[in-house]
């Protein structure tokens, strides 16, 4: 009874939202931080407030009050979206938004992005044209296709084009190739919710030319392919080469539509890299329709990209749904200016970032993470307890590209006797930037591979905050 009373004495004594909210600890938050935020954040403290006292537990101070309405003000006040520093090693993540874009793209958004633009005017006639003459133009030229159209993602240029060419039809797609991509693309998904009957052939692991022949009836609309881009079947495996899909395809006047994935413009192998299959290679070996994502081995932004058949693109841009999935200027400025820099190959592989990450040497690699390591070194003494080592490690391609491949790679190994791998992985995603790292050991590594320059002066002053905050609780 006693207890109850006193906790509804408690309560009474609770401050107000406005009185609260003149505390001097929020004086200087009040002019940069929404007043809306910031009643949110004083209710939600009370709120917490109240449950403690009904609990039986003691009031916190008005103080204490201000200073926890300070905490989830400031936090709410920050920008959800945030950039990163990449120091996983994986140079296409999905989690940190793949590709990053190179200057000129950056620079076209911008542009654009500060007012008005040519988005869908004709500026001899000063009529409606099409958003996509840039970008289609430039894909018609750099892969030789006879037509090219771009939609969201790759998703939607998938699902587009199973909805036109195949709803209410048959699409022959081999086992082996019913992927999963990031979770949420389920190929046999897709092509269901598009309308159209799966006819599934082969088997995991092997697929001929005569189990797609066999498959081949009234009902058939497409024959499918999909580049299996995130894993490798090793060991005992067929697939249908290519152009002999083609032919049987041709024969028998089928599209054969090629999900090449990556939407890669170069060939790999002449650059020292395994070989991914690209969006030209995939249309000369008698692909109809080729198409891939514009944020992946593309090095864009996120986009679908499709190439092909004149007749077949005109259908997907006919199509009610394009109006659904076509991309907004932003996007379509940026993957302007990236296929620009396709139409010299050495201008690509130098300012595109995926490019230059891709290709990075191990020379270079490794003096970036003794460059690293110095600045470290000299801004976090030994005495703290914190060691930095340059080690010899391997980086992924990630993003559903090059499955399974990895490239050696250098970066600085931490190690420290008072906080574990995690909790310093943790501390580094909630700084300012953000830093991402992985797990090796016992310690946190951070991989050269995808780091630039410039960020090594972010990194330390991160690390040196976080050595210095983490000394001052210890005391
Ligand atoms: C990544 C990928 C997709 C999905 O592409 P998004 O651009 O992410 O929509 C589809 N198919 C394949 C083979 C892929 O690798």
């Amino acid at each position: 009874m006693k207890k109850s009373s006193e906790s509804q004495d408690l309560l009474r004594a609770l401050p107000s939202v406005d009185r609260l909210l003149q505390h001097p600890v929020l004086a200087a938050l009040s002019k940069s931080i929404p007043h809306a935020t910031l009643v949110r954040a004083a209710r939600s403290v009370l709120e917490e407030q109240r449950q403690h006292i009904r609990l039986g537990k003691t009031a916190q101070s008005e103080q204490a009050l201000a200073e926890a309405i300070w905490e989830q003000a400031t936090q709410a006040a920050q920008p959800h979206l945030t950039s990163a520093v990449n120091a996983t090693g994986i140079i296409l993540s999905t989690n940190l938004g793949r590709a990053a874009l190179p200057e000129s793209a950056v620079q076209a958004i911008l542009t654009i992005a500060r007012g008005h633009c040519t988005l869908e005017v004709d500026r001899e006639t000063g009529r409606r044209g099409s958003r996509q003459t840039g970008v289609r133009h430039l894909l018609m030229e750099l892969t030789g296709a006879e037509d090219a159209l771009v939609v969201n993602n790759n998703a939607a240029a998938v699902y587009l084009t199973i909805h036109t060419l195949a709803a209410g039809r048959e699409v022959i797609i081999s086992r082996g190739q019913l992927v999963e991509i990031g979770g949420a693309f389920r190929m046999p998904d897709i092509i269901r919710q598009a309308g159209a009957i799966l006819i599934e052939v082969g088997t995991t692991n092997r697929t001929r030319l005569s189990d797609y022949e066999n498959a081949i009836g009234p009902g058939t609309a497409l024959i499918l392919r999909c580049h299996p881009s995130n894993f490798k079947i090793v060991g005992f495996t067929e697939e249908a080469p290519l152009p002999d899909l083609a032919a049987l395809a041709r024969q028998h006047e089928l599209p054969l539509v090629d999900d090449v994935g990556s939407g890669c413009l170069l060939d790999t192998s002449s650059l020292g890299l395994p070989h991914e299959p690209s969006l030209t290679e995939s249309l000369q070996a008698g692909s109809d329709l080729v198409m891939g994502s514009g944020d992946k081995l593309l090095g864009g932004p996120q986009a679908g990209l499709l190439i092909g058949r004149a007749d077949l693109i005109a259908r997907l841009r006919r199509s009610p749904l394009m109006r659904v999935l076509r991309p907004g200027k932003l996007t379509l400025s940026a993957l302007e200016a990236v296929l620009r820099l396709y139409l010299d190959t050495e201008t690509a592989l130098q300012q595109i970032p995926t490019w230059r990450y891709l290709l990075r040497d191990l020379p270079t690699l490794k003096r970036l993470a003794q460059q690293l390591q110095r600045r470290l070194k000299s801004s976090i003494p030994p005495k703290t307890g914190w060691q930095f080592q340059v080690i010899p490690t391997h980086a992924e391609i990630g993003g559903g590209s090059l499955p399974g491949e990895t490239l050696p790679s250098f970066g600085v190994l931490i190690h420290l006797s008072a906080m574990s791998a995690e909790d310093l992985a943790r501390a580094l995603r909630q700084g300012e930037p953000a830093i991402f790292s992985r797990l090796e050991g016992s310690g946190v590594l951070l991989d050269m591979r995808t780091i630039e320059p410039h960020e090594i002066s972010l990194i330390t002053g991160c690390l040196k905050t976080l050595c210095d905050e983490h000394a001052s609780q210890k005391v």
